[in-house]
């Protein structure tokens, strides 16, 4: 029997809920295949920072290294209550930054994908989506802007200032491209670049290091898109995309646009690579607007069960069967507030019915 340890990082906000729903789908996964699971609960994120005056506190940094891959449920607090904790304690600052630096997970899979069946929950019109909306978004976790050194102060003029500074070496731009270029050899073997190099050096250097890939990939065509342009055309022709590469913040970006063509982030799961650990979250935040009122949509959070369950434990069957799963409960009419206004035809459920019907559904698949 296969024995892994998940750390369980619950989060804030609607966190806690949607990752009640992700251990029930993990404890049926266990009864169903000769695995077993350790799940173990620590604390992460603004909850953390109450509870233990750190937003990664270090029992939870031992857990996590301990632990054979992690699960975490958003975290942050809403505008007003994130001034409660100093700045650079905030959750993003505190804790999800260096949670992503501390496992050097770079290579963010995020994967914007909306079956034909369930077409009918995106804000698209019909001939713009097609067949559905399968796209796989692969965003550089741990460079750019958001790690680069920041400053602040009032300079001689006293003028308050902000400086951050975006940067990137080869060797980072490099391994996110060959995730890039692997990934596309496996799909439909079309990538496509999305940059700013009209504007941003980064953006040359980086286009530079796609190109020099590609010569060990001739299969994958390459088409290189402005980032401003693939925001336009994620709406008015999604389908031309399949697998897109783009650094921190683009990425960041974009892939909330994905949530927004597949009609909810609630449908957003994704996966944090390292070269030694990853960890698994869904794309969106903390939704402090709906937290505690049982109506969040979990399918972000056992999405990324689903992709743990893939590429950290190699179980590919079972992981396509939740997929199947979660889908099945929507194609039946059933759907979550934030996919569907109530009325005729729509069966409403909150987020404990969709786990338990998720369950259900799992439970009535074949193992192998
Ligand atoms: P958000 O992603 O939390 O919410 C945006 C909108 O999407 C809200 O209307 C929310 O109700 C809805 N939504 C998100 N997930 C949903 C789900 N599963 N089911 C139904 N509806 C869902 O963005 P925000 O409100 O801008 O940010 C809230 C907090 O989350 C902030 O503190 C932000 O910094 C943080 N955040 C954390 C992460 C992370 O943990 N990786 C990512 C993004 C934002």
């Amino acid at each position: 029997m296969s024995k892994y340890k998940i750390a369980l990082l619950d989060g804030d906000g609607i966190g806690p809920e949607i990752m009640t729903e992700a251990v029930k789908v993990l404890r049926l996964v266990e009864q169903r295949n000769d695995v077993s699971f350790e799940l173990i609960h620590t604390p992460f994120g603004a909850s953390a920072y109450f509870e233990c005056g750190d937003p990664f506190p270090e029992q939870t940094k031992k857990v996590c290294d301990e632990a054979d891959a992690i699960l975490k449920g958003p975290i942050g607090l809403n505008h007003e209550d994130s001034k409660k904790i100093p700045v650079d304690m905030q959750p993003e600052r505190g804790a999800l930054l260096p949670l992503r630096r501390r496992y050097n997970t770079y290579a963010n899979f995020r994967p914007v994908y909306l079956p034909q069946g369930l077409a009918h929950f995106s804000p698209l019109k019909k001939e713009i989506i097609g067949d559905g909306i399968d796209i796989m978004i692969i965003r550089e976790l741990v460079g750019g802007l958001y790690f680069g050194n920041k400053e602040t102060g009032v300079n001689a003029d006293g003028i308050r200032y902000v400086k951050e500074t975006l940067e990137y070496d080869e060797v980072q731009i490099r391994r996110i491209a060959k995730v890039a270029f692997e990934t596309a050899m496996k799909r439909k073997k079309v990538l496509h670049n999305i940059h700013k190099s009209n504007v941003l050096k980064s953006s040359v250097l980086w286009n530079e290091i796609i190109e020099e890939t590609a010569k060990d990939y001739p299969e994958v065509k390459v088409i290189h898109i402005l980032v401003d342009a693939a925001a336009t055309y994620l709406c008015l022709n999604p389908g031309q995309f399949d697998v897109m590469v783009m650094e921190n913040m683009f990425g960041d970006i974009l892939s909330d646009q994905g949530g927004g063509i597949l009609g909810s982030l609630g449908l957003m799961p994704s996966a944090c690579l390292g070269d030694t650990k990853a960890y698994y979250e869904p794309s969106h935040g903390s939704a402090p607007d709906i937290a505690g009122k049982n109506i969040a949509n979990p399918y972000s959070m056992i999405g990324s069960v689903a992709m743990m369950l893939e590429m950290s434990f190699g179980m590919d069957t079972e992981a396509k069967n939740v997929w199947h799963a979660m889908q099945s409960v929507f194609a039946q009419g059933y759907s979550t507030p934030d996919l569907s206004k109530p009325g005729a035809g729509v069966k409403m459920i909150d987020t404990q019915s969709f786990g338990d019907l998720v369950v259900a559904e799992l439970g009535k698949l074949p193992v192998g």
